[in-house]
């Protein structure tokens, strides 16, 4: 049993996009304090969701595979998916400045020269240089292949009359969970997780 309350949960938002995982342990628990309705799919694959007493009603009347709690008169079937009811966390998130969102926000590309590199032959390239006074956030720090980093060295755009291709700014789209995970661990994930990376880009 405390394996299958390790399993692990996918959490969607209320506008249903995934956020994150949860073990199954904690899934129950919100689903039972109201904070979470269960997301179930019926024969023809459509999605439902469940509160607390319909999921009940739905994992004594369904034959399927996937995991239960039993009581003497009740059982419980693990939820793969459940929707967040009280509250949406992902418009507080920010997308963490970081290396690899620096490339992704410039599509591998070096903003210089405006090829397209593998991660390990780009570089960050401060746009005005830290010994410029230049800062280390979105809008000074940007993509850049090594020749062009070199070429570039500690001189302003200007003096090295090179500029990068599209203005640095904070990233439009939004940290939506994503797994590499294949094959997925639930069949029922891939109608929400199932996003190529360039699909998690929203509109800029
Ligand atoms: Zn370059």
């Amino acid at each position: 049993m405390s394996t299958a309350l390790n399993r692990q949960v996918l959490v969607l938002n209320r506008l249903w996009q995934p956020v994150n995982l949860c073990s199954a342990r904690r899934a129950i628990t919100l689903v039972f304090l109201g904070h979470a309705q269960v997301v179930g799919t019926d024969a023809e694959d459509q999605y439902f969701t469940h509160d607390l007493d319909s999921w009940i009603q739905h994992s004594s009347s369904s034959r399927s595979e996937r995991a239960v709690i039993r009581s003497i008169t009740q059982c419980f079937r693990i939820p793969e998916i459940i929707v967040l009811a009280m509250f949406d966390r992902l418009p507080k998130k920010q997308v963490k400045f970081s290396r690899e969102n620096i490339y992704r926000r410039d599509r591998y590309a070096c903003q210089y020269c405006g090829e397209n590199f593998e991660p390990k032959d780009l570089n960050l390239d401060h746009v005005v240089p830290r010994d410029k006074g230049g800062r280390t956030t979105w809008e000074n720090v940007v993509a850049s292949c090594i020749p062009c980093n070199t070429r570039k060295a500690n001189k302003l755009p200007q003096e090295a009359k090179m500029f990068p291709q599209r203005d640095p700014r904070p990233p439009s789209w939004r940290p939506l969970f994503s797994t590499t995970e294949r094959p997925l661990p639930c069949d029922s994930w891939g109608q929400f997780i199932d996003l190529k990376e360039s699909e998690v880009l929203l509109t800029e």
